[in-house]
């Protein structure tokens, strides 16, 4: 019996987790869960999975939390605060860390399970983009395991040769090829994307997803964010990365070796697939999702992407060619843009022009410490909220 913590379980990666856990109740055992605000649907869950542990975030949601669940799930203890976060992640009786807590909010936690040497499952990419070789220190020190989450580099991860730690051109990689459906906004007019609204940014064709990332997919710094992790967890850097626009979502990513195969991995998008396969691991098991039908989809399309359309894209490969700190700035820019967006405050093409700016003028430093990227992580924030006032519209 594995025993899991499932951090960020009402959003949508952890809806799906506790799918995935509800089908296997043989082999995983919900030992904690965390939420930030939505208590009706964190008490069902806690009402449902009888995890050991709930934490809730704010201190009110947790209290609110308490009289909801105490007839029917009386045995959970409940917690609240940012500590309690870390302490879920850590705890001695815990295998698995579900990362999926949206956005630098993850960071600590994920870290946490990491130092604790547990298997994480990294859905939370903003944590290793922030934090880049001081979350792999933090893996290979500590003995964790580290298992990508993310659609894309788990089938990467699942087309790798099994030694790939040893670097890509050792075991015959020439290429990663990284798909992205491209987001709603595809094929609008360029001159009309300033006008485009949250709604419509959060339409995503093939995935149904939380908000910020539906918007990050729309501007595809989603795509951007993608190619700094995937740096990262295979050891590479971004000239052998490249992003393939495929509008199906059914390649979900290749890799392309030196002696001319493309190996690839196929599948209906469902995130259900990667989450079991990242919690089975080197087993599979069941995940609920149909099996593909070929003749059903017909038709698959490849494009390349056009960076004037999508300048997020450009901004995040250069922020990991210039290293240091330098993502942990465009993502924090990136994080303050797409919430003052979702406001209405920003116009959906200030997202990439309040993001250039604040990489501009916020200095980086070497990455080499925690606290220098959270240091410049806050820098970069207040600074972005300076210049999103200013641009209001
Ligand atoms: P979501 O918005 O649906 O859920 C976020 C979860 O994090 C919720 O449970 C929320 O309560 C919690 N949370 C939010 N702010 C918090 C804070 N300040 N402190 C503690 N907890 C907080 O997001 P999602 O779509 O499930 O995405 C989660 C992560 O997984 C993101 O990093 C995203 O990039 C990544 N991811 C998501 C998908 C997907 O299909 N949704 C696919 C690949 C990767
Ligand atoms: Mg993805």
């Amino acid at each position: 019996m594995k025993n899991i913590t499932v951090l960020g379980s009402t959003g949508s990666i952890g809806v799906n987790t506790l799918d995935v856990i509800a089908r296997h109740s043989d082999r995983f055992n919900t030992q904690a869960l965390s939420a930030n605000s939505n208590v009706a649907l964190f008490a069902e869950q806690c009402i449902q999975h009888q995890p050991e542990v709930a934490v809730m975030v704010e201190e009110n949601a947790a209290e609110q939390l308490k009289s909801k669940i105490h007839n029917k799930a009386p045995d959970v203890r409940v917690l609240s605060g940012k500590e309690a976060l870390c302490n879920i992640a850590a705890m001695d009786s815990v295998d698995q860390v579900m990362a999926a807590i949206v956005g630098g909010a993850g960071l600590l936690p994920t870290l946490a399970a990491a130092k604790a040497g547990k298997r994480v499952l990294l859905a939370n990419k903003e944590a290793l983009v922030m934090s880049g070789q001081v979350f792999m220190d933090t893996v290979k020190n500590n003995h964790a395991e580290l298992l990508p989450i993310d659609s894309e580099h788990n089938a990467i991860f699942q087309c790798m040769p099994a030694e790939f730690a040893s670097g890509l051109g050792e075991v015959g990689v020439r290429q990663i090829l990284l798909t992205a459906s491209g987001g709603p906004f595809r094929t609008t007019p360029v001159r009309q994307l300033s006008e485009m609204t949250p709604e419509q940014a959060c339409k995503h064709p093939n995935w149904n997803m939380g908000k910020k990332i539906s918007v990050d997919s729309a501007t595809m710094m989603n795509k951007g964010l993608e190619v700094i992790e995937a740096c990262w967890l295979f050891h590479t850097t971004p000239a052998h990365i490249e992003v393939v626009i495929h509008p199906q979502s059914v390649i979900h990513s290749l890799v392309k070796y030196d002696d001319g195969s493309v190996l690839a991995q196929l599948g209906n998008p469902d995130m259900r697939t990667p989450i079991a396969y990242g919690m089975s691991w080197p087993d599979r098991i069941t995940a609920g999702v149909e099996p593909l039908d070929l003749f059903e989809i017909a038709k698959l399309e490849f494009e390349k992407p056009d960076e004037q359309r999508f300048p997020c894209l450009r901004l995040a490969k250069e922020a990991m060619q210039q290293g240091g700190t330098s993502s942990a700035i465009l993502n924090a820019a990136n994080e303050v843009a797409v919430a003052s967006f979702l406001d209405k405050q920003l116009s959906f093409t200030d997202i990439a022009r309040l993001i250039e700016q604040v990489l501009e003028q916020v200095q980086h430093h070497e990455a080499d410490s925690l606290d220098i990227i959270l240091e410049d992580d806050a820098i970069a924030r207040q600074h972005a909220k300076a210049l999103a006032r200013g641009m209001t519209v």
